[in-house]
């Protein structure tokens, strides 16, 4: 890449990434539990997609039983911890808080269940489940995601014998390789993996299923299996100049960032990020933290189109990255390096099949903007080639098929769950399908 950005001092860095919600003192999460009404219908816990019984664990904040807030958590859920950091409260349990009625500030369940979780892990992941004898049966999992790992846990505790494959060397999925260093570290998302572990499951990792070892084998070994693959390579922009060097994809540059080796990525004094999902802004925060002088975002449509949620949009304007709203790339311009794109202004037609209004180029509105290096995020696509190994198992519209009651494919031995299956959610969710899955396949072996 030509024009890389200075290094930074490493003060700076850390002053970059610094957490953006630090840790609540004892004192402050017990005086923010003690705000909580305990609603009798909990909004909070129904908004939540793994239904957290949240007034409980805010109760047993508030009495000084952070243990029990922790167990309560983790029935629930059991990557509770990068949900608390990660998962946008404000549109799930936060904003259905009945204190938004009364427009005050609603409280704060992200924080509350990050300084439980803080607190169990910092005590040494204390045992609070034990998982059941030994049921003589097996399962594997595919992918050490949230879904993966939420499937293998609550199958361990009823007794089965899981094995989870995964083809990093280092599990988790996206919670330890997509998820900004600001809202959550690898390390947590690894002591996430340990208290899984710790249940009895066997991860094997640096194994691709359907390379190392077949499709085939995999369902003679196992009574059941999970797929929890995420998504595969990102999606391409499809137009001339797309390899040129200093043009790169949002995952990679994200993944490089989540080790915090912070001098060791390259980044360019002007980037360019094409698309306006919660990845790509992402893509352009770390851009700009890096040291970047300055960081622009292409989208096609309009801000209120823009996929990524209000609050992400909001924290790039505070990091004064600049929206090129209903701007497509033409062509990425230069010769060895990327050194300027080609755009084109673009306009709102009829909604297409998904009900969004289509783009349409506004002819002869084609500039360019210089640029040293360009950053894609317009999606990923399904690893097709690994799911075409497995009988029965079909896709519709970008995603695995399933029933959504049991996360069942149309071959009644494997289960699906995660972003493979939504084509993109939260951890969350995930983390809810992989719990919907495993209670499905035990309900199946019993049956
Ligand atoms: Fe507490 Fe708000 Fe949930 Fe009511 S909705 S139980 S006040 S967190």
């Amino acid at each position: 890449m030509k024009n890389i950005a200075p290094k930074l001092e490493e003060k700076q860095y850390e002053e970059n990434f610094a957490e953006l919600h630090p840790p609540f003192t004892s004192n402050s999460a017990v005086a923010e539990a003690n705000r909580c009404l305990y609603c009798y219908d909990s909004p909070c816990m129904k908004a939540c997609p793994t239904h957290i019984d949240i007034s409980t664990f805010i109760k047993k904040i508030a009495t000084g039983n952070v243990k029990g807030a922790a167990k309560t958590i983790l029935d629930s859920n059991w990557v509770a911890l990068t949900c608390a950091k990660a998962c946008p409260v404000d549109v799930l349990c936060e904003g259905a808080c009945v204190y938004n009625e009364r427009n005050e500030p609603p409280i704060q369940i992200g924080r509350l269940q990050r300084y439980a979780m803080d607190r169990y892990f910092e005590n040494g992941m204390p045992q609070l489940f034990i998982p059941a004898e030994k049921n003589g049966r097996s399962v594997g999992i595919v992918g050490a995601g949230p879904a993966g790992l939420s499937c293998a846990a609550e199958l361990a505790l009823k007794g089965y014998n899981v094995t989870i494959y995964e083809a990093k060397k280092i599990p988790g999925g996206l919670d330890t390789w997509g998820i900004a260093p600001y809202k959550m570290r690898q390390a947590d998302s690894l002591n996430e993996v340990r208290l899984v572990e710790s249940l009895g499951v066997k991860i094997n990792t640096g194994v691709t299923v359907g390379k190392e070892i077949a499709a085939s084998e995999l369902l003679k070994s196992h009574d059941a299996m999970f797929i929890g693959i995420g998504l595969g390579s990102s999606a391409r922009l499809e137009v001339p100049g797309e390899k040129l060097d200093g043009v790169v994809e949002a995952l990679d540059f994200i993944e490089k960032v989540t080790t915090r080796k912070w001098r060791s990525v390259d980044v360019g004094r002007r980037v360019a990020v094409i698309g306006a999902g919660n990845t790509a802004i992402d893509a352009a925060t770390e851009a700009k933290r890096l040291g970047a002088d300055q960081v622009m975002m292409i989208y096609r449509r309009s801000e209120r189109e823009m996929p990524a949620y209000r609050y992400e949009f909001e924290l790039a304007k505070n990091d004064g990255i600049i929206f090129h709203f209903l701007t497509s790339p033409k062509r990425l311009l230069g010769t060895k390096h990327v050194e300027a794109i080609e755009c084109i202004s673009m306009r709102l037609g009829q909604p297409g099949k998904d009900g969004r209004r289509r783009p349409e180029e506004v002819p002869g509105s084609e500039f360019q903007v210089p640029v040293d290096m360009v950053i894609v995020s317009v999606g990923q696509n399904l690893d097709k080639s690994f799911l075409a190994q497995l009988p029965g198992v079909t896709i519709e519209n970008g995603a695995v098929k399933v029933d959504p009651e049991t996360m069942r494919t149309g071959n009644p031995k494997i289960y699906a769950g995660g972003d493979c299956i939504s084509g993109g959610q939260e951890v969350v969710n995930a983390a809810a399908e992989g719990k919907r899955a495993a209670r499905a396949i035990d309900a199946s072996m019993r049956s």
